[in-house]
């Protein structure tokens, strides 16, 4: 239901936010960030009226949509009683997310360190792989993102990192699989996943596997472009690791919780990592929580010896009653094996046909509610639609697409030359539909740039 119109009052709050919010990535004097006046379930809608379709979740977090009344009545509940108890003690909320994530994650990845969100989780996750390993260097992927803060953007792949590379000692770069642009000229998954695989055993060969505490990957790589990797990929990681001694770190924090049609994405390939980090869809955002999955072996260094790190807010009672709901709503309804009945037999289908269609569709990848179009200038050259890191007149093709999608009822996620895929995962087949047309709409404006 979309309430009355105001513009007045957003005005009013669009007024302040530009006097006093300063946004994130952004220059500030170059956005327009629209007042938002209300959200539920997969849409949210401006004090103008107007009511979107939001195939962003967010930032890829609110996986059970917006306001899900048990959810915020829980959330309502544990503010009448317990608001907030420091991270030292034993309580309920806490105790009973960690064994509720714990119950899901794979293999013995049994003790949970909670922590505010994603790139904190990352954090920790490095800190405890040196400690573990008592070696230096992180080995991460270009194609990858962890997050804003020092130790996570410095593992970050993607532009972003530039602005604020410190160079941090301890970061090797790598290049994960990804067929469409291949780094290793292979022309088939199978050559891919060898290459890459290879490729990764030098990089640990040249670098020293005495120096390496980890290699930290996203198990689905998302912001950068969804790329899923090749069967085999994965349990070819682990293995170097075993072979080399090195932890295994997957990046859960997009692909976890129901997005791949999985609890994780790991159990797509069916590996376990010695740590797994994860944060949005553990409780849909609706109170900021992220965390560290902890395996036995990394667990045991820390049995007897202190773990030199903790967060005020670790385990925030709020955020973990938000957690043991949303976590408690996703079985009951099922909502995880909609995200992969629903991927599988509509947005799938829906995007391939769309590609058939709009020669601007380069490749359409993804899995479960996890799907990402490659717009392009031209199909057989694979020239992106807008150069890399464009900005401004550069990038006017993609703005074109954007605001074709908005003017059909739609807020697509756009990144770089990309489109992602990425609604609720509980959305309906017919809100999906709604989206598939819009985006049908948006998709012929993009062709104009082709
Ligand atoms: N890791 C991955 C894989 C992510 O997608 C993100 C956020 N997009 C982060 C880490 C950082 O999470 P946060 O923004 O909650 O710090």
């Amino acid at each position: 239901m979309t309430p009355q119109p105001n513009p007045q009052v957003g005005a009013a709050v669009k007024a302040a936010d530009r006097a006093h919010v300063f946004h994130s990535w952004s220059a500030q004097e170059l956005i327009d960030p629209p007042a938002i006046a209300g959200a539920e379930g997969a849409c949210f809608w401006d004090y103008d009226g107007n009511r979107y379709l939001d195939f962003t979740s967010g930032l890829v977090y609110t996986n059970i949509g917006y306001q899900h009344p048990k959810v915020v009545a829980a959330i309502q509940e544990q503010a009448a009683t317990m608001t907030t108890f420091a991270p030292a003690f034993a309580v309920e909320a806490r105790s009973e997310a960690a064994r509720l994530i714990a119950e899901r994650t794979p293999g013995d990845l049994d003790k949970i360190f909670f922590t505010n969100a994603g790139a904190d989780a990352v954090e920790h996750a490095t800190r405890m792989a040196r400690l573990h390993t008592g070696r230096p260097k992180v080995l991460a992927a270009y194609r990858g993102y962890h997050g804003g803060t020092h130790q996570a953007i410095n593992l970050t792949g993607d532009p972003r990192r530039w602005a604020s590379d410190t160079g941090t000692a301890g970061v090797v770069r790598f290049w994960a699989p990804f067929l469409y642009r291949s780094r290793f000229y292979a022309e088939t998954e199978q050559q891919e996943c060898e290459r890459a695989l290879q490729h990764l055993e030098d990089t640990i060969v040249f670098e020293g596997p005495q120096t390496i505490a980890a290699i930290i990957l996203e198990t689905v790589p998302g912001t950068a472009g969804i790329m899923v990797p090749p069967p085999g990929y994965l349990a070819g990681v682990r293995a170097l690791c075993d072979k080399y001694g090195i932890v295994f770190i997957l990046d859960e924090v997009m692909a976890g919780f129901g997005r791949t049609g999985e609890w994780f994405a790991a159990d797509l390939f069916d590996v376990t990592p010695d740590l797994l980090t994860f944060a949005k869809g553990v409780n849909s955002g609706y109170v900021p929580l992220g965390g560290v999955a902890i395996s036995g072996k990394i667990a045991e260094t820390f049995a007897k010896r202190p773990y030199p790190g903790g967060l005020t807010y670790s385990g925030h009672p709020l955020a973990c009653a938000a957690a043991v709901a949303t976590i408690n709503v996703m079985a009951e309804e099922g909502i995880v094996e909609h995200a992969a009945n629903l991927g599988a037999q509509v947005i799938e289908p829906g995007l391939r046909e769309l590609a058939e269609r709009h020669p601007s569709v380069g490749e359409v990848r993804g899995v479960g509610m996890f799907w990402a179009l490659e717009l392009v200038k031209n199909r057989e050259t694979r020239e992106p639609l807008v150069p890399y890191n464009a900005t401004g007149e550069a990038n006017a093709p993609m703005a074109a697409f954007g605001a074709a999608a908005k003017k059909h009822g739609l807020w697509p996620f756009i990144n770089m030359n990309r489109t992602h895929v990425v609604p609720a995962c509980n959305i309906t087949e017919t809100e999906a539909k709604e989206g598939l047309a819009a985006l049908d709409a948006a998709l012929s404006v993009a062709d104009e740039h082709t």
